[in-house]
This record gives structure tokens, sequence and C-alpha cells, in this order.
């Protein structure tokens, strides 16, 4: 319930509470005068009563007229009192006592009509309603004491009852109070008192403290509240905190020294910066001046500028200090610190290193006359322009070129510093610069009465990766390249008339091994026009065979040696025999540039050449090798063998009774004979062992890498049993045989003349040894050693 109600229904019930209470002590009160009241009349009207009494017995005794009417008063007086109810009340002795008065008048009015002298009938008659009257008067007194008693009775309890409410009253009220100061004390002196506490708390800086009051009424809500406020409180001092840190931390990674500095030139903040700078912890700078932690000179000379500031004029500064025996550049800055009403509560300090940046700007200024020195320095005039074709700057050689006052530079325009003619050559590509592209212009003027020609480059300006802002303009006298560009040409022309007409493939070669010159004859043989030839590598265009077999040359006269070799070309069908020569062009510095080639056609030369080597070395009628070939490649085989370190065996053969053959067949016979016997050698060898006939029907074979004697003697059977099949000549059947002699080495110590020589007589005593065990057979020398031919299986 709120408290507001609360208290409102206590006050209201209070006050009905003692309206009531009031009513209640007035109602008694009045109870009790009107039983005082009552008493006062019972006592009077029995007072009356015994007076009726008296004057009933006087009556009867003296029957007086006087004392009648005296009794008729006195009983007209008591019925008037007794007839006034509301004032006497209604005891039942009362009821009586008006019922009893109220019968008497009659009996009283009977008694006095009876005669005063009558007979004893009346007489007994008058004395009956006289003991009746004085009966019921008698009757009457006592009720009216009775009355009194009751009367007396009702005032005391009325006063008891009185007493108790007067009592009552007062204990109610103060039950009543009592509940009320509960209340108060419970809803709201406690209440007011923990937030009293909770007040205290917070002024202390305790934000913990909580009310936590969950009733439904204005402290609860006040508590509610209360609690809401310091929780907001809380984080509105946590945000604080958390504000303050990230200044902290941002001010604290700034690279900068920030301070904040008051109008009593005191520190209120300083950076972490300051500890690095200064070696001061930050923190105990707080509430220190300026000349406490810098120093009273430097104060000195600060004094001034941060007067400025704290008349709210932002002020930046430079000065110098040394640190670790560097000195470095400070920017300072003061920010004024303005409150709302315009007054100046203090000015930010900020200070920044700019030791680098000077340097920098110190590097840019040197690179600048770096630049106009080098620009100076080249024999080209070099301009840069804006994007609207000012010129911003001009080296002195475009100065002088193009007659243009330095005092004009920046502010001249491209055209009119080159003038209408020139400009217009210039415009189409100054148009590609100012959209970015690199643009080159090969250009013509007249100069002096003769050609001159220039190249102008025009580069943009877009080196920051962001818009162009400008363009720079390069331009070389290439008069002289040109003339001389044009003897070349014409020495070219020369040149290549009298090489396209030679017989000869002349060619160059640069040092990557790209074609770089192919004169007529070299395209022909390549079979390719100049444009895929030329700018092309030699490995690309040859087949691969082909390249292999030049390449090691190639590379040989990139090293600076001059080379010759030959080599195999085909083209197509055609395939020539070409004899190369490789001159390597070196220049000045040593270095190879390329290689001078000439190919030529040794086709022919080769051809007959072979020829005759094929005559001179073979046996007219067999066709395999002769004398003379077997005395060139005999010592060669040796020589091998040597160097492999491995045996080597020749066999002598000779046809058993070839005279007979002659004699019984004829010459041409014996020739045909000749030539079977030697094909059919052939057939028992390898090829690349060698065939040989010395003369008449002697032969020789020679088996090279052959390691045991019993390896020539498997060859020897093999060629016996091919001899000796069936063979027919000239229509006639007729069986050969052969007897051979082998000298074989195990291996050979050298490969002169003398160890060819002995080989050969070695194997012809073998072969007469098998020809004296009865032909057909072989005999093999080994090492100086006879061995008999071994069975023939
Ligand atoms: P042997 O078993 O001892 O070898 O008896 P042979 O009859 O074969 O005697 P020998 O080897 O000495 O005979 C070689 C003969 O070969 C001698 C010669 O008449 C003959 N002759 C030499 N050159 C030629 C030739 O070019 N053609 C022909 N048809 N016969 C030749
Ligand atoms: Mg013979």
């Amino acid at each position: 319930m709120r408290i507001r109600n609360q208290l409102l229904a206590f006050v209201t019930a209070s006050v009905c509470t003692g309206i009531l209470a009031a009513a209640i002590v007035f109602a008694a009160g009045r109870r009790e005068d009107a039983a005082g009241d009552a008493q006062a009349r019972a006592q009077v009207t029995e007072h009356e009563v015994a007076g009726l009494l008296a004057l009933t017995q006087e009556v009867a005794r003296y029957a007086e007229p006087r004392a009648a009417e005296q009794w008729r008063l006195r009983h007209a007086a008591i019925a008037a009192a007794l007839a006034d109810d509301a004032r006497v009340g209604n005891s039942p002795a009362l009821v009586e006592l008006r019922d009893v008065t109220q019968a008497l008048p009659a009996l009283f009015t009977r008694l006095e009509e009876l005669p005063s002298n009558g007979d004893a009938f009346t007489a007994r008659r008058k004395e009956a309603l006289l003991d009746q009257l004085l009966t019921n008067t008698q009757s009457m007194s006592d009720y009216a004491y009775q009355w009194f008693q009751d009367s007396v009775e009702q005032r005391r309890a009325a006063e008891s009852e009185f007493r108790w409410i007067a009592l009552a009253v007062p204990c109610v009220m103060l039950l009543m109070l009592l509940a009320s100061a509960i209340v108060v004390l419970r809803r709201v002196l406690l209440p007011m008192q923990r937030l009293d506490r909770a007040a205290a708390a917070i002024r202390r800086g305790d934000m913990t403290f909580r009310l936590g009051n969950t009733t439904h009424d204005e402290f609860g809500d006040l508590s509610r509240e209360f609690d809401a406020m310091t929780a907001a409180l809380i984080a509105s001092d946590q945000q604080r905190d958390r504000s303050e840190q990230q200044l902290r931390d941002i001010t604290d990674n700034l690279p900068a020294l920030v301070a904040y500095i008051d109008r009593g030139y005191a520190y209120q903040f300083a950076n972490e910066k300051y500890r690095e700078w200064l070696g001061i912890d930050p923190f105990s700078m707080v509430s220190r001046r300026v000349p406490e932690v810098l120093g009273e000179d430097i104060f000195s000379v600060m004094l001034g500028k941060m007067d400025k500031a704290l008349a709210g004029e932002r002020v930046q500064w430079e000065r110098s200090v040394w640190r670790d025996g560097v000195e470095r550049h400070l920017l300072v800055e003061y920010i004024p610190d303005v409150a709302p009403g315009g007054t100046v509560r203090g000015f930010y300090a900020l200070s920044v290193d700019i030791t680098e940046r000077r340097g920098a700007e110190l590097e840019i200024a040197r690179s600048e006359q770096r630049m106009a020195d080098l620009t100076n320095a080249i024999p080209a005039m070099v301009g840069y322009f804006d994007m609207a074709e000012t010129c911003l700057y001009a080296n002195d050689a475009g100065l002088r070129s193009l007659g243009v006052e330095r005092a004009r530079i920046p502010g001249i325009s491209m055209r009119e510093a080159l003038g209408e003619t020139v400009y217009a050559q210039h415009e189409p590509y100054v148009r590609e610069a100012l959209q970015g592209r690199r643009a080159r212009l090969d250009g013509k003027v007249e100069f002096a009465g003769r050609a001159a020609h220039f190249q102008a480059h025009m580069i943009p300006d877009r080196s920051d990766a962001d818009a162009q802002r400008g363009f720079y303009l390069m331009t070389f006298d290439i008069t002289a390249l040109k003339e001389a560009e044009a003897r070349r040409a014409k020495l070219e022309g020369q040149l290549r008339a009298i090489t396209d007409n030679l017989p000869v493939a002349i060619t160059y070669l640069d040092d990557q091994q790209r074609y770089r010159f192919v004169n007529r004859t070299g395209l022909e043989w390549l079979c390719r026009p100049a444009d895929e030839v030329i700018g092309q590598r030699i490995g690309d265009l040859l087949r691969p065979v082909a390249y292999e077999r030049r390449r090691e040359n190639i590379e040989t006269g990139l090293t600076g040696k001059r080379v010759t070799f030959e080599a195999e070309s085909i083209t197509g069908d055609v395939t020539r025999i070409l004899h190369y020569v490789y001159i390597p062009d070196i220049e000045s510095d040593g270095r190879v540039a390329g290689l001078y080639g000439l190919a030529t056609d040794v086709s022919a030369l080769k051809n007959v050449e072979k020829q005759l080597g094929l005559l001179v070395r073979s046996d007219v009628l067999t066709g395999v090798a002769n004398r003379y070939s077997f005395n060139e490649t005999f010592p060669l085989a040796l020589s091998r063998a040597r160097r492999a370190m491995s045996g080597l065996a020749l066999m002598y053969l000779d046809i058993d009774h070839f005279k007979s053959i002659n004699d019984t067949l004829g010459h041409a016979a014996g020739d045909e004979v000749l030539k079977a016997f030697a094909k059919r050698l052939q057939q028992s060898v390898r090829t690349t062992d060698t065939v040989a006939r010395l003369g008449g029907d002697e032969f020789v074979i020679v088996l090279e890498g052959v390691n045991d004697p019993d390896e020539p003697q498997i060859v020897a059977r093999k060629i016996v049993a091919n001899v000796t099949s069936p063979l027919t000549v000239e229509g006639r059947s007729l069986t050969l045989t052969t007897s051979i002699g082998i000298a074989f080495r195990r291996a050979i110590v050298s490969a002169d003349a003398a160890t060819a020589e002995a080989m050969i007589g070695r194997a012809d005593a073998a072969l007469y040894a098998a020809k004296k065990a009865g032909r057909n057979t072989w005999r093999v020398m080994a090492d100086d050693v006879l061995i008999e031919e071994k069975g023939l299986a």
C-alpha cells in the first residue's frame, strides 16, 4: 500500500476514532447526568411519598378537609413528577409506583364520599378503605424507596461506565498513536535512514551500496530509482574510466608528447611519451608546474607562448632538444581549452618530433638541386608541365634552345615556348601524355637552313599512384644520330648486296644465340623468310638434333674462340655437308657480343672423298676390307683393347686346297668361291667385328672385347660350320673347308706396330698348325701357348 494512502487512512481512522470517543464520552456523561438526575428525583419523590403517607395517616386519623386537600395536592404533584417519563427513567419499581399512584385518587375519592357519621357499615367500609389507602400509600412509599435504590444503582453504573470510557478512550487513542508511530517508523523513518546511509556511502565514493527495497510504495520506488541511479552512475563512471583509458591509450601511442597545462602553468595531464623523452613518470607530473618539470630556462622561453595560448590564441613554434646526444627538432603546438563562457581554462600542448621530416625536407631540397644539376648536365632539353600545359620547370639547355628567359618559368605555356609549328607536331602526343600514357615523337624542324631531327619523350607524372599532376618533356637532338644511321643503312645495303650474292651462308648470332643477320643464301638453306628468322633463337629454329650438333661450337665461339667444324644440314629433301667457321665478335671491353658464322656447302667434296676412301680401303673382288684397311684399323682395335683393358683375338683364315678349285673350275669360279667365302665369314661374325681379305685365299677377322680363349673358338666353330655348308658354283656343287689360326691376347700392353706384327705372326703360326693338323680345323695361340681345337660339338 502506498505510504500516503496508509497515512491518510490512519489520520482518517484517528479522526473518526476521536470523534467516536468524544461521542461515547459525551453519551456516557449524559447517561451519568441522567442517572444522577433520576436519583435526585427518586429521592424527592420518596420524600413526597413519605409526606403523602403521613398525610394519609392524618386523613385517616382526623379526616380534616385541609388535610384531604393537602393530600390531593401532594398526590397530584407526585403523579405529575412521575408522568415525566424522560426524566424519571423506567425502573420496574417506578412502573409499580406509577400504577399504585394512579390508583390512589379513586380510592381517596371513595373514602371522602363516605359520610362522616354513618353507620357501622359505613364506618367499617371507611376503615377498610382507609386501610387500603394506607396500604397503597405504604406500597407507594416502598416503591418510591425501591425506585430510589434503583436510581442510585443506575447512577453508580453510569458513573462506572463513564470512568471506564474515560479511561479506555485515551488508551485507544494512545494505541492508535503507537500504531501510527510504528507505521511511520517502519514505512518512513527506517527507509529514510537507509536512504540517508546510501547517500552518505555515495558521498564517500562507495558506489556498491544498494538499497534493494522491493516494496511497492514511495520509498520502494525511490530506492529503486536510487539503485538505478547509482548503477547508472557506476556505468557512467566505468564509461568515463574507459574513455579516460582510451584517451590515455591513444595519447600514449601517439608519436607526440601530449600534455594539458592549466592557467597556473601546472600539468594536469601528460602522456607516456614524457617518460621516454624526459625519463619522468607522467603521473608524477600532474599538478607540478612547468618550470619544476622542464627547468626555469626552458620555462622562460615557453612563457610568452603559453601566455598567448592562455589568451585564447593557437600557438605553433619549433624548438630543439638534445636527446641521447642527438639534436632533435620538435614542432610544438598549443591549443587553448576554451570554456563555453569564453574563458580559457588551460591549453593542450602537442610536441611532435620532426627531425626526420626536417631531414627529408633538406634531402628533397638537395635532391631537387641535384636533379637540376643533372638535367642541366645532360645534352637534352628537359621540362615539366602541369595539366594545363604550363611549364613549371625547364633546364638550361631547354631555355637556351627555345630562347626563353628563366624569369618566365614557371608560367609560360608549352605552345608559346615551342612556337606554333613545333607545338603542332607535339600536340597529339601531349594529349596522350595528359591521359596518362607515355608518348614518343620523332620530329624534324628546319634549323639554320638544314633539317634538324629531334626525339621528344612525354612521360606522365603519376608517381604517387594518385591523380596525374602533369608530365615531363625530354627532347634529344638526334640529328647526328640520324645522319649516322643513314650512313650505316647505306653501308649495310652495300654489304647485304655482296653477302646475298655469295654462295656462302653468312649469319650473325648475338650473345643470346638470336639471329641478328642472315644473308639470302642462309635464308634459302633455312627455307624461311627473314622476318621468321631475325630475332629468333637458333635453338628454336633448327631441329633439336641439328642444334645439338652446333650447340657446343656456338658456346665455345661465344667464349671468344674461333671455331671450325662440319655438320650435316637437311632442308627438305636436300642434305648438305656444311663447313662452319664461327668468328667471335669481341667488343673493345673484351665482351663477346655475338658470333659471325660462315657456312660453306662442302657436300660435293665430301662425297668424292668418301668414294675414294671406300675404294682405297675395300677389296675389289669380295667388298670386304683390304689389307690396307686392315693395317689401318688393326692398330686402332689394339689401342681400344688396351684402353678398355680387355682381350682381343685375331683370326687368320685360309681356304683349304683352293688351288685345286682354280685348277678344276677355272679362275672365274675361283673368284666366285672367294666372294661366297667372304660373305659366309661376314654372316658368321657380328657387324662390329672386322673381316678383311689380305690376298689370295687368306682372310683375317678381328674380334674385340674377347676375354677368354674359348670365345674365339666358339666363333671359329660357327665359321667352320657355315663354310662347309654346300655351295654351288657355275652349276657345280662343291664343299669348301677352311683352316683357322687364332691369336688371342688376354691383355694388350702396347698398341704399337710390333704388337700387331706379333699378333699376326702368332695367328699365322696357329694357322700353320691347323693346316698341319689336317685342315678344316683351328688352332689357338693364347698368350704364346698353343691350344688344341676343342671338340666340335
Ligand atoms: P692349302 O690347302 O695348303 O692352302 O692349299 P692351296 O691349294 O689352297 O694352296 P695355296 O693357299 O697356297 O693356294 C693359293 C692359290 O690361290 C694360288 C693362286 O693360284 C690362287 N689365287 C691367288 N689369287 C687368286 C685370285 O684372285 N683368283 C683366283 N681364282 N685364284 C687366285
Ligand atoms: Mg689355301
